[in-house]
Protein backbone atom coordinates (compact mmCIF):
# COMPACT_ATOMS: atom_id res chain seq x y z
CA UNK A 1 0.00 0.00 0.00
CA UNK A 2 1.13 3.59 -0.50
CA UNK A 3 2.83 5.50 2.03
CA UNK A 4 0.56 8.31 3.01
CA UNK A 5 1.71 11.89 4.22
CA UNK A 6 0.49 15.29 5.10
CA UNK A 7 2.82 16.99 2.79
CA UNK A 8 5.29 15.66 0.19
CA UNK A 9 7.76 17.90 -1.77
CA UNK A 10 8.75 16.98 -5.19
CA UNK A 11 12.58 18.65 -5.05
CA UNK A 12 14.96 19.39 -2.67
CA UNK A 13 16.53 23.32 -3.46
CA UNK A 14 16.39 25.55 -0.96
CA UNK A 15 12.56 25.81 -2.02
CA UNK A 16 12.25 22.17 -1.19
CA UNK A 17 14.24 21.63 1.78
CA UNK A 18 12.99 24.75 3.32
CA UNK A 19 9.46 23.83 2.71
CA UNK A 20 10.06 20.91 4.42
CA UNK A 21 11.62 22.48 7.83
CA UNK A 22 8.54 24.52 8.05
CA UNK A 23 6.17 22.27 6.97
CA UNK A 24 7.56 19.82 9.79
CA UNK A 25 7.69 22.46 11.86
CA UNK A 26 3.74 22.88 11.23
CA UNK A 27 3.32 19.31 12.30
CA UNK A 28 2.78 18.09 9.13
CA UNK A 29 4.02 14.22 8.08
CA UNK A 30 6.62 15.49 5.44
CA UNK A 31 8.30 13.53 2.91
CA UNK A 32 10.42 15.33 0.26
CA UNK A 33 11.60 13.65 -3.34
CA UNK A 34 15.03 14.50 -4.79
CA UNK A 35 16.78 12.57 -7.61
CA UNK A 36 20.18 14.41 -7.83
CA UNK A 37 21.30 15.97 -4.82
CA UNK A 38 20.16 17.49 -1.97
CA UNK A 39 20.23 21.23 -1.68
CA UNK A 40 19.44 21.34 -5.58
CA UNK A 41 21.10 23.60 -7.90
CA UNK A 42 21.73 26.92 -5.58
CA UNK A 43 23.80 24.27 -3.26
CA UNK A 44 25.48 22.23 -5.41
CA UNK A 45 25.62 23.47 -8.80
CA UNK A 46 24.84 27.36 -8.39
CA UNK A 47 24.71 30.41 -5.71
CA UNK A 48 27.13 28.46 -3.37
CA UNK A 49 30.23 27.19 -5.57
CA UNK A 50 30.20 30.19 -7.86
CA UNK A 51 30.82 31.76 -4.44
CA UNK A 52 33.35 29.83 -3.37
CA UNK A 53 34.68 30.29 -7.05
CA UNK A 54 34.74 33.53 -7.64
CA UNK A 55 36.19 34.02 -3.85
CA UNK A 56 39.14 32.50 -5.05
CA UNK A 57 39.17 34.74 -8.25
CA UNK A 58 39.04 37.88 -5.22
CA UNK A 59 42.00 37.02 -3.39
CA UNK A 60 43.69 36.87 -6.36
CA UNK A 61 42.63 40.12 -7.61
CA UNK A 62 44.15 41.63 -4.02
CA UNK A 63 47.01 39.67 -4.80
CA UNK A 64 47.76 41.69 -8.12
CA UNK A 65 47.44 45.29 -6.28
CA UNK A 66 49.48 44.39 -3.36
CA UNK A 67 51.36 47.20 -3.85
CA UNK A 68 48.38 49.40 -3.74
CA UNK A 69 48.10 48.49 0.03
CA UNK A 70 52.06 48.70 0.94
CA UNK A 71 52.64 45.26 0.46
CA UNK A 72 55.18 42.80 -0.97
CA UNK A 73 55.17 39.65 -1.90
CA UNK A 74 58.65 38.02 -2.79
CA UNK A 75 59.60 35.47 -5.04
CA UNK A 76 57.48 36.21 -8.17
CA UNK A 77 53.62 36.47 -9.03
CA UNK A 78 50.88 34.21 -7.42
CA UNK A 79 49.18 32.06 -9.76
CA UNK A 80 45.89 29.77 -9.61
CA UNK A 81 46.32 25.77 -9.24
CA UNK A 82 43.15 25.04 -11.24
CA UNK A 83 42.23 21.75 -10.20
CA UNK A 84 42.99 23.19 -6.35
CA UNK A 85 40.35 26.18 -6.76
CA UNK A 86 37.60 23.92 -7.54
CA UNK A 87 38.57 21.94 -5.42
CA UNK A 88 37.93 24.01 -2.77
CA UNK A 89 34.44 24.93 -4.19
CA UNK A 90 33.60 21.56 -4.67
CA UNK A 91 34.38 21.33 -0.93
CA UNK A 92 32.03 23.97 0.09
CA UNK A 93 28.78 22.68 -1.62
CA UNK A 94 29.47 19.41 -0.22
CA UNK A 95 29.66 20.56 3.29
CA UNK A 96 26.30 22.04 2.25
CA UNK A 97 24.82 19.25 0.84
CA UNK A 98 25.51 17.33 3.93
CA UNK A 99 23.59 19.99 5.51
CA UNK A 100 20.56 20.16 4.69
CA UNK A 101 20.99 15.94 4.84
CA UNK A 102 20.86 16.63 8.53
CA UNK A 103 18.41 19.12 8.51
CA UNK A 104 16.36 16.93 6.83
CA UNK A 105 16.57 14.04 9.66
CA UNK A 106 16.97 16.52 12.41
CA UNK A 107 13.13 17.83 11.50
CA UNK A 108 12.06 14.15 10.49
CA UNK A 109 11.16 14.66 7.14
CA UNK A 110 11.59 11.56 5.09
CA UNK A 111 13.70 11.65 2.27
CA UNK A 112 12.63 9.72 -1.13
CA UNK A 113 15.33 9.41 -3.61
CA UNK A 114 14.71 8.92 -7.03
CA UNK A 115 12.67 10.82 -9.85
CA UNK A 116 8.95 11.91 -8.80
CA UNK A 117 5.94 12.11 -11.17
CA UNK A 118 2.84 12.83 -10.13
CA UNK A 119 0.39 9.69 -10.99
CA UNK A 120 -2.99 11.34 -10.09
CA UNK A 121 -4.35 13.92 -7.88
CA UNK A 122 -2.84 13.19 -4.20
CA UNK A 123 0.03 10.34 -5.76
CA UNK A 124 3.31 10.27 -7.13
CA UNK A 125 5.03 8.01 -8.12
CA UNK A 126 8.63 7.63 -7.70
CA UNK A 127 11.42 5.55 -10.03
CA UNK A 128 14.91 5.10 -10.00
CA UNK A 129 16.55 8.43 -11.19
CA UNK A 130 18.09 8.35 -14.48
CA UNK A 131 21.68 8.88 -14.85
CA UNK A 132 22.73 12.44 -14.54
CA UNK A 133 25.55 13.82 -16.48
CA UNK A 134 27.34 15.85 -14.05
CA UNK A 135 29.65 14.02 -11.79
CA UNK A 136 31.35 13.62 -8.85
CA UNK A 137 27.63 13.65 -7.48
CA UNK A 138 27.37 13.87 -3.92
CA UNK A 139 27.05 10.82 -1.81
CA UNK A 140 23.09 9.38 -1.68
CA UNK A 141 22.19 9.87 2.08
CA UNK A 142 22.15 7.06 4.38
CA UNK A 143 18.49 6.00 5.20
CA UNK A 144 16.31 7.66 2.39
CA UNK A 145 12.96 5.72 1.58
CA UNK A 146 12.93 4.85 -2.38
CA UNK A 147 10.89 3.88 -5.37
CA UNK A 148 7.06 3.04 -5.18
CA UNK A 149 3.72 5.17 -4.70
CA UNK A 150 3.07 7.74 -1.60
CA UNK A 151 0.51 9.75 -1.30
CA UNK A 152 -0.13 12.69 -0.05
CA UNK A 153 -2.86 15.85 0.49
CA UNK A 154 -0.38 18.75 -0.75
CA UNK A 155 2.10 18.00 -3.16
CA UNK A 156 4.23 21.25 -3.70
CA UNK A 157 6.30 21.43 -6.54
CA UNK A 158 10.11 22.66 -6.17
CA UNK A 159 11.71 21.10 -9.20
CA UNK A 160 14.02 24.03 -10.26
CA UNK A 161 14.93 24.92 -13.40
CA UNK A 162 18.06 23.77 -16.42
CA UNK A 163 19.81 25.64 -18.39
CA UNK A 164 18.18 27.33 -21.28
CA UNK A 165 19.69 26.35 -25.01
CA UNK A 166 19.85 28.59 -28.46
CA UNK A 167 18.77 26.17 -30.97
CA UNK A 168 21.41 25.35 -33.19
CA UNK A 169 23.96 26.50 -30.20
CA UNK A 170 23.46 23.78 -27.88
CA UNK A 171 25.91 22.95 -25.03
CA UNK A 172 28.16 20.16 -25.85
CA UNK A 173 29.77 19.78 -22.50
CA UNK A 174 33.25 20.38 -23.89
CA UNK A 175 33.53 23.62 -26.12
CA UNK A 176 29.97 25.16 -25.51
CA UNK A 177 29.19 25.06 -21.82
CA UNK A 178 26.31 25.35 -19.17
CA UNK A 179 27.26 26.52 -15.26
CA UNK A 180 27.69 22.63 -14.96
CA UNK A 181 30.99 22.58 -16.69
CA UNK A 182 32.04 26.12 -16.35
CA UNK A 183 31.94 25.30 -12.79
CA UNK A 184 34.64 22.70 -12.54
CA UNK A 185 37.25 23.20 -15.37
CA UNK A 186 40.17 20.88 -15.82
CA UNK A 187 42.16 23.92 -17.01
CA UNK A 188 41.73 27.39 -17.38
CA UNK A 189 40.75 28.53 -20.87
CA UNK A 190 43.40 31.32 -22.25
CA UNK A 191 39.94 32.92 -23.90
CA UNK A 192 36.56 32.64 -23.40
CA UNK A 193 33.27 33.72 -24.83
CA UNK A 194 30.19 34.14 -22.89
CA UNK A 195 26.74 34.42 -24.47
CA UNK A 196 24.74 36.32 -22.34
CA UNK A 197 25.33 39.06 -19.78
CA UNK A 198 22.67 37.94 -17.03
CA UNK A 199 24.10 37.51 -13.62
CA UNK A 200 25.21 33.47 -14.42
CA UNK A 201 26.84 35.09 -17.46
CA UNK A 202 28.16 37.60 -15.56
CA UNK A 203 29.45 35.82 -13.03
CA UNK A 204 31.92 33.54 -14.68
CA UNK A 205 32.83 36.36 -17.20
CA UNK A 206 34.09 38.15 -14.39
CA UNK A 207 35.97 34.71 -12.28
CA UNK A 208 37.49 33.70 -15.58
CA UNK A 209 38.92 37.42 -16.38
CA UNK A 210 40.69 37.73 -12.95
CA UNK A 211 41.80 34.26 -13.27
CA UNK A 212 43.58 35.16 -16.66
CA UNK A 213 41.59 34.20 -19.49
CA UNK A 214 40.51 36.99 -22.34
CA UNK A 215 37.24 37.57 -21.99
CA UNK A 216 34.49 38.54 -24.75
CA UNK A 217 30.90 38.96 -23.36
CA UNK A 218 28.16 38.81 -26.22
CA UNK A 219 24.45 40.37 -24.82
CA UNK A 220 21.75 40.99 -27.07
CA UNK A 221 20.34 43.60 -25.47
CA UNK A 222 21.64 47.45 -25.20
CA UNK A 223 23.29 46.80 -21.41
CA UNK A 224 24.80 44.52 -19.54
CA UNK A 225 22.92 42.86 -16.72
CA UNK A 226 19.66 44.29 -18.62
CA UNK A 227 17.46 44.23 -15.87
CA UNK A 228 19.89 46.71 -13.45
CA UNK A 229 19.32 50.17 -13.15
CA UNK A 230 21.09 51.64 -16.96
CA UNK A 231 23.72 54.10 -14.41
CA UNK A 232 24.64 50.55 -12.77
CA UNK A 233 24.77 48.85 -15.47
CA UNK A 234 26.66 51.46 -17.34
CA UNK A 235 28.75 51.89 -14.47
CA UNK A 236 29.75 48.07 -14.43
CA UNK A 237 30.27 47.97 -17.85
CA UNK A 238 32.92 50.43 -17.62
CA UNK A 239 34.63 48.69 -15.07
CA UNK A 240 34.60 45.05 -16.27
CA UNK A 241 36.01 47.40 -19.37
CA UNK A 242 39.17 48.15 -17.41
CA UNK A 243 39.86 44.67 -16.47
CA UNK A 244 40.44 43.86 -19.91
CA UNK A 245 37.19 42.03 -20.40
CA UNK A 246 35.78 42.86 -24.13
CA UNK A 247 31.51 43.86 -24.07
CA UNK A 248 29.73 43.16 -27.19
CA UNK A 249 26.48 45.17 -27.12
CA UNK A 250 23.33 44.46 -28.94
CA UNK A 251 24.96 41.63 -30.76
CA UNK A 252 24.10 37.88 -31.46
CA UNK A 253 25.69 34.63 -31.56
CA UNK A 254 24.11 33.26 -35.20
CA UNK A 255 26.37 30.44 -35.52
CA UNK A 256 28.72 28.50 -34.16
CA UNK A 257 31.47 26.46 -35.82
CA UNK A 258 33.75 23.68 -33.60
CA UNK A 259 37.69 23.20 -34.15
CA UNK A 260 39.46 20.68 -32.20
CA UNK A 261 40.07 23.15 -29.28
CA UNK A 262 38.30 25.77 -29.91
CA UNK A 263 35.44 27.48 -31.05
CA UNK A 264 34.22 29.98 -33.56
CA UNK A 265 30.98 31.85 -33.15
CA UNK A 266 29.83 34.23 -35.84
CA UNK A 267 28.55 37.23 -33.90
CA UNK A 268 25.88 39.69 -35.60
CA UNK A 269 26.48 42.92 -34.44
CA UNK A 270 24.11 46.07 -34.27
CA UNK A 271 24.80 46.83 -37.86
CA UNK A 272 23.96 43.77 -39.45
CA UNK A 273 27.34 42.39 -40.03
CA UNK A 274 28.88 39.62 -39.49
CA UNK A 275 32.41 38.98 -37.22
CA UNK A 276 33.99 35.72 -36.23
CA UNK A 277 35.19 35.34 -32.76
CA UNK A 278 37.25 32.70 -32.02
CA UNK A 279 37.78 31.43 -28.46
CA UNK A 280 39.15 28.51 -26.60
CA UNK A 281 35.87 27.68 -24.58
CA UNK A 282 32.56 29.02 -25.15
CA UNK A 283 29.49 29.47 -22.23
CA UNK A 284 25.84 29.62 -23.27
CA UNK A 285 24.61 31.92 -20.44
CA UNK A 286 21.38 32.62 -22.48
CA UNK A 287 18.87 32.28 -19.26
CA UNK A 288 16.79 29.00 -17.38
CA UNK A 289 14.09 27.33 -17.82
CA UNK A 290 11.73 25.07 -15.54
CA UNK A 291 11.59 21.72 -14.89
CA UNK A 292 8.39 20.96 -15.82
CA UNK A 293 8.45 17.94 -17.83
CA UNK A 294 8.16 14.80 -17.00
CA UNK A 295 5.94 15.45 -13.92
CA UNK A 296 2.31 14.41 -15.28
CA UNK A 297 1.47 17.70 -15.65
CA UNK A 298 -0.90 17.90 -18.52
CA UNK A 299 -3.05 14.67 -17.46
CA UNK A 300 -4.31 16.29 -14.65
CA UNK A 301 -4.67 19.84 -16.19
CA UNK A 302 -1.77 22.01 -14.42
CA UNK A 303 -1.72 25.43 -15.89
CA UNK A 304 1.86 26.39 -17.22
CA UNK A 305 3.42 29.08 -19.11
CA UNK A 306 6.03 30.15 -21.10
CA UNK A 307 7.87 26.88 -19.07
CA UNK A 308 6.87 27.48 -15.44
CA UNK A 309 4.24 26.37 -13.44
CA UNK A 310 1.08 28.95 -13.16
CA UNK A 311 0.99 29.87 -9.29
CA UNK A 312 -1.12 32.66 -7.06
CA UNK A 313 0.58 34.38 -4.51
CA UNK A 314 1.07 31.40 -2.16
CA UNK A 315 2.13 29.02 -4.72
CA UNK A 316 -1.61 27.25 -5.34
CA UNK A 317 -1.85 25.71 -8.84
CA UNK A 318 -5.26 25.85 -10.64
CA UNK A 319 -5.55 21.79 -9.68
CA UNK A 320 -6.92 21.44 -5.83
CA UNK A 321 -4.25 19.94 -3.75
CA UNK A 322 -0.59 20.35 -6.32
CA UNK A 323 1.45 23.49 -5.54
CA UNK A 324 4.07 25.16 -6.60
CA UNK A 325 7.57 27.29 -5.46
CA UNK A 326 10.99 28.75 -6.91
CA UNK A 327 12.35 28.71 -10.43
CA UNK A 328 9.82 25.95 -11.45
CA UNK A 329 6.93 28.70 -10.31
CA UNK A 330 8.53 31.47 -13.01
CA UNK A 331 10.91 34.72 -11.99
CA UNK A 332 12.95 36.18 -10.43
CA UNK A 333 14.35 32.74 -10.44
CA UNK A 334 16.50 33.19 -6.98
CA UNK A 335 17.08 31.16 -4.22
CA UNK A 336 15.74 33.40 -1.38
CA UNK A 337 12.88 33.63 -3.88
CA UNK A 338 12.69 30.33 -3.82
CA UNK A 339 12.96 30.20 0.11
CA UNK A 340 10.36 32.78 0.73
CA UNK A 341 7.84 31.17 -1.54
CA UNK A 342 7.78 27.76 -0.05
CA UNK A 343 7.59 28.99 3.32
CA UNK A 344 4.62 31.38 1.99
CA UNK A 345 2.86 28.51 0.42
CA UNK A 346 3.21 25.93 3.22
CA UNK A 347 1.97 28.20 5.50
CA UNK A 348 -0.60 29.05 3.59
CA UNK A 349 -2.07 25.56 3.37
CA UNK A 350 -1.94 25.24 7.40
CA UNK A 351 -3.56 28.59 7.34
CA UNK A 352 -1.01 30.05 9.99
CA UNK A 353 -1.97 33.42 11.10
CA UNK A 354 -0.41 36.68 9.23
CA UNK A 355 0.42 34.88 5.59
CA UNK A 356 1.12 37.38 3.25
CA UNK A 357 1.13 37.23 -0.41
CA UNK A 358 4.61 37.27 -1.82
CA UNK A 359 5.35 40.88 -3.33
CA UNK A 360 7.86 40.37 -6.20
CA UNK A 361 8.88 43.88 -6.03
CA UNK A 362 10.74 43.58 -2.50
CA UNK A 363 12.39 40.37 -4.21
CA UNK A 364 16.46 41.85 -3.79
CA UNK A 365 19.08 40.81 -6.63
CA UNK A 366 22.49 40.25 -6.11
CA UNK A 367 25.39 39.84 -8.84
CA UNK A 368 28.57 39.15 -7.50
CA UNK A 369 31.09 40.00 -10.08
CA UNK A 370 33.76 42.54 -9.51
CA UNK A 371 31.80 44.84 -8.84
CA UNK A 372 29.49 43.77 -7.24
CA UNK A 373 26.03 45.00 -8.45
CA UNK A 374 22.74 44.51 -5.93
CA UNK A 375 19.50 46.25 -6.11
CA UNK A 376 15.57 46.04 -4.88
CA UNK A 377 12.51 48.05 -6.25
CA UNK A 378 12.23 50.03 -9.28
CA UNK A 379 15.13 51.09 -11.14
CA UNK A 380 14.32 54.84 -12.57
CA UNK A 381 13.28 53.99 -15.72
CA UNK A 382 10.70 51.90 -14.05
CA UNK A 383 9.36 54.37 -12.19
CA UNK A 384 9.46 56.91 -14.68
CA UNK A 385 7.48 54.53 -16.76
CA UNK A 386 4.96 54.21 -14.27
CA UNK A 387 4.22 57.73 -13.99
CA UNK A 388 5.81 58.36 -11.07
CA UNK A 389 7.28 61.69 -10.21
CA UNK A 390 10.83 60.81 -8.14
CA UNK A 391 13.66 62.07 -6.17
CA UNK A 392 16.49 60.50 -7.16
CA UNK A 393 19.97 60.41 -4.76
CA UNK A 394 23.28 59.39 -5.47
CA UNK A 395 26.29 58.44 -3.29
CA UNK A 396 29.86 57.78 -4.70
CA UNK A 397 32.36 55.23 -3.14
CA UNK A 398 34.93 57.93 -3.93
CA UNK A 399 33.48 60.03 -0.79
CA UNK A 400 33.06 57.50 1.59
CA UNK A 401 35.94 57.07 4.69
CA UNK A 402 35.61 53.22 4.70
CA UNK A 403 35.59 52.44 0.91
CA UNK A 404 38.99 54.46 0.67
CA UNK A 405 40.36 52.82 2.96
CA UNK A 406 39.61 49.69 2.01
CA UNK A 407 40.86 50.55 -1.54
CA UNK A 408 37.58 49.79 -3.10
CA UNK A 409 36.64 53.84 -4.01
CA UNK A 410 34.80 52.43 -7.10
CA UNK A 411 31.30 52.60 -7.30
CA UNK A 412 27.76 54.21 -6.13
CA UNK A 413 24.45 53.93 -4.38
CA UNK A 414 21.26 55.28 -5.79
CA UNK A 415 18.11 56.04 -4.14
CA UNK A 416 14.67 56.34 -5.31
CA UNK A 417 11.74 57.93 -3.87
CA UNK A 418 8.32 59.03 -4.46
CA UNK A 419 8.65 63.16 -4.63
CA UNK A 420 5.04 62.84 -2.96
CA UNK A 421 4.93 60.57 -0.35
CA UNK A 422 8.52 60.22 0.25
CA UNK A 423 8.19 56.24 0.02
CA UNK A 424 11.43 54.09 -1.20
CA UNK A 425 10.75 53.06 -4.26
CA UNK A 426 14.03 51.24 -5.57
CA UNK A 427 17.37 51.18 -4.10
CA UNK A 428 20.68 49.93 -6.88
CA UNK A 429 24.11 50.06 -5.89
CA UNK A 430 27.40 48.63 -7.41
CA UNK A 431 30.88 48.49 -5.45
CA UNK A 432 32.04 46.43 -3.15
CA UNK A 433 30.17 44.51 -0.56
CA UNK A 434 27.09 46.03 -1.59
CA UNK A 435 25.72 42.40 -2.16
CA UNK A 436 25.82 42.60 1.85
CA UNK A 437 24.24 46.83 1.84
CA UNK A 438 20.93 46.09 -0.36
CA UNK A 439 19.41 43.99 2.59
CA UNK A 440 19.08 47.22 4.76
CA UNK A 441 16.54 48.73 2.09
CA UNK A 442 14.92 45.61 1.45
CA UNK A 443 13.95 46.11 5.07
CA UNK A 444 13.33 49.82 4.88
CA UNK A 445 10.57 48.74 1.84
CA UNK A 446 9.19 45.99 3.46
CA UNK A 447 8.20 48.54 6.45
CA UNK A 448 7.19 51.58 3.69
CA UNK A 449 9.74 53.68 5.23
CA UNK A 450 10.14 56.84 4.38
CA UNK A 451 13.01 59.56 3.32
CA UNK A 452 12.33 60.75 6.57
CA UNK A 453 12.38 57.75 8.69
CA UNK A 454 15.96 56.98 7.26
CA UNK A 455 17.68 60.43 7.79
CA UNK A 456 16.77 59.97 11.33
CA UNK A 457 18.59 56.46 11.54
CA UNK A 458 21.80 56.34 12.52
CA UNK A 459 24.34 54.50 10.52
CA UNK A 460 27.79 53.36 12.10
CA UNK A 461 30.85 55.13 11.30
CA UNK A 462 33.18 54.31 9.30
CA UNK A 463 30.87 51.81 7.08
CA UNK A 464 30.14 51.50 3.67
CA UNK A 465 26.16 51.42 4.85
CA UNK A 466 26.88 55.22 5.78
CA UNK A 467 26.77 55.69 2.12
CA UNK A 468 23.20 54.47 1.74
CA UNK A 469 22.30 57.30 4.19
CA UNK A 470 23.97 59.81 2.13
CA UNK A 471 22.01 58.60 -0.91
CA UNK A 472 19.20 59.53 1.08
CA UNK A 473 20.44 62.67 2.22
CA UNK A 474 21.44 63.57 -1.77
CA UNK A 475 17.92 62.69 -3.18
CA UNK A 476 16.71 65.52 -0.73
CA UNK A 477 19.37 67.79 -1.12
CA UNK A 478 21.56 67.41 1.89
CA UNK A 479 24.24 65.45 1.51
CA UNK A 480 26.79 66.27 3.77
CA UNK A 481 30.27 64.51 2.62
CA UNK A 482 29.20 65.29 -1.00
C1 LIG B 1 25.54 29.41 -11.69
C2 LIG B 1 24.38 29.88 -10.87
C3 LIG B 1 24.56 30.83 -9.89
C4 LIG B 1 23.49 31.26 -9.13
N1 LIG B 1 23.69 32.20 -8.17
C5 LIG B 1 22.67 32.62 -7.41
C6 LIG B 1 22.85 33.56 -6.38
O1 LIG B 1 23.97 34.03 -6.14
N2 LIG B 1 21.77 33.94 -5.65
C7 LIG B 1 20.53 33.44 -5.88
O2 LIG B 1 19.59 33.81 -5.18
N3 LIG B 1 20.30 32.55 -6.86
C8 LIG B 1 21.35 32.12 -7.63
N4 LIG B 1 21.13 31.19 -8.59
C9 LIG B 1 19.75 30.69 -8.79
C10 LIG B 1 19.41 29.62 -7.76
O3 LIG B 1 20.33 28.56 -7.84
C11 LIG B 1 18.01 29.11 -8.00
O4 LIG B 1 17.11 30.20 -8.02
C12 LIG B 1 17.58 28.16 -6.90
O5 LIG B 1 18.41 27.02 -6.86
C13 LIG B 1 16.13 27.71 -7.11
O6 LIG B 1 15.77 26.86 -6.09
P1 LIG B 1 14.63 25.76 -6.29
O7 LIG B 1 14.44 25.14 -4.96
O8 LIG B 1 13.47 26.36 -6.97
O9 LIG B 1 15.22 24.70 -7.33
P2 LIG B 1 16.60 23.95 -7.50
O10 LIG B 1 17.67 24.49 -6.64
O11 LIG B 1 16.85 23.90 -8.95
O12 LIG B 1 16.28 22.49 -6.98
C14 LIG B 1 15.36 21.67 -7.62
C15 LIG B 1 15.63 20.24 -7.22
O13 LIG B 1 14.57 19.42 -7.70
C16 LIG B 1 15.10 18.19 -8.13
N5 LIG B 1 14.12 17.60 -9.06
C17 LIG B 1 13.68 18.12 -10.23
N6 LIG B 1 12.75 17.33 -10.77
C18 LIG B 1 12.58 16.28 -9.94
C19 LIG B 1 11.76 15.13 -9.97
N7 LIG B 1 10.90 14.90 -10.96
N8 LIG B 1 11.87 14.26 -8.95
C20 LIG B 1 12.73 14.47 -7.94
N9 LIG B 1 13.52 15.53 -7.85
C21 LIG B 1 13.46 16.44 -8.84
C22 LIG B 1 16.41 18.58 -8.78
O14 LIG B 1 17.29 17.46 -8.83
C23 LIG B 1 16.91 19.68 -7.85
O15 LIG B 1 17.74 19.17 -6.84
C24 LIG B 1 22.20 30.72 -9.36
C25 LIG B 1 22.01 29.75 -10.34
C26 LIG B 1 23.08 29.32 -11.08
C27 LIG B 1 22.86 28.27 -12.12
Amino acid sequence: MAENYDVIIIGSGPGGYVTAVRSAQLGFKTAIVEREHLGGICLNWGCIPTKALLRSAEIMHYSDHLEDYGLKLEGGKISADTSAVVDRSRKVSLRLNGGVAFLMKKNKVDVIWGEAKLSKPGEIVVSKTAKKPMEPQPPVPKGVKGEGTYTAKHIILATGARPRALPGIEPDGKLIWTYFEAMVPKEMPKSLLVMGSGAIGIEFASFYRTMGADVTVVELLPAVMPVEDAEVSKFAQKQFEKQGMKIILEAKVTKVEKGVNSVTAHVEMKDGKVEKITADRMISAVGVQGNIEGLGLEALGVKTDRGCVVVDGHGKTNVPGIYAIGDVAGPPMLAHKAEHEGVVCIEKIANFPGVHAIDKLKIPGCTYCNPQVASVGLTEAKAKAEGKDIRVGRFQFAANGKAIALGEDQGFIKTIFDKKTGQLLGAHMVGAEVTELIQGFVVAMNLETTEEELMHTIFPHPTLSEMMKESVLDAYGRALNA
